[in-house]
């Protein structure tokens, strides 16, 4: 068997010892605020470690391969860093780009592939621990932390027997894989409408569901008109305050304001929305609001109810997701490295 060559430039990883890593601030979860965070302490005079489970802007890498933003890119803008684009909204391989850029131009020591454990300690000596995707542990010794999460690892189930099936998807990529087949969408918001119109668009047989009279207010105006003209025009079947009961190897239950109706399925997307994690939010002593799960946290600093552990990005709004997103998330960084300076000290480089 022909020997590896060992490049010369190890991943820093492999070439650091897995225990005791210190730093002055450590981030768990490199996404677009993650990343601002980052940037803005390391520019405060501090150590920096981000760590992420996935990849750079490992949630934007999911969303579907051809979205477009509904934000232009000087919303999306982190570390001063102008986000230049031939289009008016950019799409995700621009932002990924972008964010890629980004965090190469600040030198950010991002530790990606690494899922964050268990977060124990206190204020200025905070253990992490995560494991690699080969199971191995890393131990990391901080001064403070901030809690960058976000919200889309987690799908809101249905709850529904037979959802674990294999056919039912909670993330919509692209829509290839389902022409010529028979598509069940479930939810009424801007991730429902946007996969049915694809699917639709791309020869699947498209039917959507949703528990509301009609589609969701928060349908972006440019998609709207589109999804309600496809249903008007039966391109698109659509059953509104209706639930799904059932999905099977060939068909799909559901409750309709006319009864129960068994329909033809193949394929299920049931984009019901995502939330943050809040086990492991609480797991490191986080109280959150007992309704929509927000972390009891200053809204100047950011500070969460555990001294020297700061929660930013769209984890600050619990279960309300659409309440922050990049464009206002993008400036928790900030609030959290003034807070940083005044209680670390640190210099502006
Ligand atoms: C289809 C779609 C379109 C959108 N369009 C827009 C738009 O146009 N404009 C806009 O402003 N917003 C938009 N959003 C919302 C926006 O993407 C999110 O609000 C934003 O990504 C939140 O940023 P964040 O950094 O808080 O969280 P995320 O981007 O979700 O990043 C959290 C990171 O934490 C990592 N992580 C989680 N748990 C752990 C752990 N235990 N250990 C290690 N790493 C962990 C994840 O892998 C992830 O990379 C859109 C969202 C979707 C789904």
């Amino acid at each position: 068997m022909a020997t590896q060559q060992i490049p010369d430039t190890l991943p820093r990883q492999q070439l650091e010892s897995r225990s005791n890593i210190r730093t002055d601030v450590l981030v768990i979860g490199a996404g677009p605020t993650g990343l601002a965070c980052a940037i803005e302490a390391q520019k405060a005079g501090f150590k920096v470690i981000a760590i992420d489970k996935g990849c750079v802007v490992n949630s934007i890498y999911n969303y579907p391969s051809n979205m477009t933003f509904f934000t232009t890119p000087e919303l999306l803008e982190i570390g001063e860093i102008p986000f230049s684009s031939a289009n008016q909204k950019p799409n995700r391989h621009e932002a990924l780009e972008y964010y890629r850029k980004v965090a190469e131009h600040y030198k950010l020591d991002i530790r990606q592939y690494q899922w964050v454990k268990t977060v124990t300690g206190k204020d200025g000596d905070f253990h992490i621990t995560a494991s690699d995707q080969l199971g191995r542990v890393y131990d990391y010794q901080t001064r403070k932390l901030i809690v960058a999460t976000g919200y889309y690892d987690l799908a809101n189930e249905l709850g529904v027997p037979g959802e674990d099936l294999p056919k039912v998807f909670h993330y919509y990529r692209e829509p290839h894989p389902f022409f010529d087949t028979d598509v069940l969408v479930v939810g009424g918001k801007n991730s429902a409408a946007i996969a049915a119109l694809d699917l639709w668009r791309h020869g699947a047989r498209v039917t959507l569901a949703h528990r509301g009279p009609k589609m969701h207010s928060h349908v972006k105006y440019w998609i709207l008109p589109d999804i309600e003209n496809r249903i008007k025009n039966h391109e698109i079947a659509a059953h509104f305050n209706t639930a799904v009961v059932e999905i099977v190897a060939d068909s799909v239950l559901l409750e309709t304001p006319e009864g129960p109706r068994r329909i033809k399925n193949d394929f299920v997307f049931a984009m019901t929305g995502y939330h943050p994690d809040y086990d492991f939010l609480r797991s490191m002593g986080m109280e959150l609001s007992p309704n929509q799960c927000r972390p009891i946290c200053d809204p100047k600093t950011l500070e969460c109810n555990v001294p020297g552990i700061y929660v930013a990005g769209v984890i600050v709004a619990g279960s309300r997701t659409n309440e922050i997103f990049i464009e206002n998330g993008r400036f928790h960084g900030r609030q959290i490295a003034d807070d940083l300076r005044a209680k670390l000290g640190g210099a502006d480089k």
